[in-house]
């Protein structure tokens, strides 16, 4: 096996060539190589920044002159990766890999972070945590920037799972945008077209396709973790704020609460007492 492509490595497709059962690689000259995967694939040399290629190992990197012409090649041989050539080749990209610095603005600017973070964690890895962006005179613009990484799905047209460009949380709704964000409908997030042009029905409640809110039949998923059954109020992964911890649940605990802080006085008086004494030697 060769070395995986580093995330740093911009605007490349990697393509090692499958072993055959025989164990063998058939090799592939560098020529040929740029015939049939650039050249017949209506891509031209002006596109190329570089192809480094080590033929005897069947390793080949394409680099492509900017990330748009990269998005275009890579989605071209993601779906059709079971086609020949490309069901010749392990196919890996840099777009999938690399952290992306990514904004996120929820409306109400408090919102729990935690619950935020969660809500990010399902549609892709956090590398680092949410930090508020400050403004020159240091104040909060209400948009927060989290360092992710895209997770793949084989099923998305490029391989690569992109989060929701707008979202709610419980009440609140936000929006969230990162370099090479696909540009998909709000309402059905499909490509090629906004949702003012969307004749798609998709449910607002349970958000599938094929009827209205009001026919649904469905239950809605909770919007934070994604699970049916509970709402994102009574969700078990939001984060617990401090008026939630300082209110006990039910009244077993009430009491437990109020038998716990009984003798809690008595101490309290005598060490005042102790420590005003403590100081004076006479
Ligand atoms: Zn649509
Ligand atoms: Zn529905
Ligand atoms: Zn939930």
């Amino acid at each position: 096996m060769s070395r995986p492509l580093n995330p740093w490595f911009h605007n490349t497709v990697k393509m090692q060539r499958k072993v055959e059962s025989d164990g063998s690689t058939p090799e592939l000259s560098r020529k040929t190589f740029t015939e049939l995967l650039v050249t017949k694939m209506g891509f031209t040399a002006a596109e190329i920044w570089c192809i480094m290629s080590d033929a005897p190992k069947g390793t080949y990197l394409l680099t492509f002159m900017s990330e748009s012409i990269c998005r275009r090649y890579w989605q071209m041989c993601w779906s059709r990766r079971d086609e020949k050539p490309f069901s010749d080749f392990h196919l890996e990209c840099q777009l999938v890999l690399e952290v992306k610095r990514m904004t996120v603005h929820v409306y109400n600017p408090h919102v729990n972070i935690q619950d935020l973070t969660t809500f990010l964690r399902r549609h892709c890895t956090v590398t680092r945590e949410p930090s508020r962006n400050l403004d020159s005179d240091g104040i909060w613009d209400g948009k927060w920037t989290v360092m992710v990484k895209l997770k793949e799905d084989p099923t998305a047209p490029d391989g690569i799972h992109h989060p929701p460009s707008s979202f709610s949380l419980g009440r609140d709704s936000g929006y969230l945008y990162y370099p090479g964000q696909p540009k998909l409908c709000n309402k059905c997030s499909k490509p090629g077209h906004t949702a003012k042009d969307c004749t798609v029905q998709v449910c607002k409640n349970c958000k599938r396709e094929g009827h209205t809110a009001r026919a649904c039949k469905e239950e809605a998923p909770c919007n934070l973790c994604g699970a049916v059954g509970h709402r994102f109020k009574d969700c078990p992964q939001r984060a617990k704020s401090y008026s939630q911890l300082a209110k006990p649940p039910g009244r077993e605990a009430q009491e437990e609460a109020a038998a716990a802080s009984l003798p809690v006085p008595a101490p309290r008086k005598t060490k005042e007492t102790g420590r005003r004494k403590g100081p004076r030697q006479e």
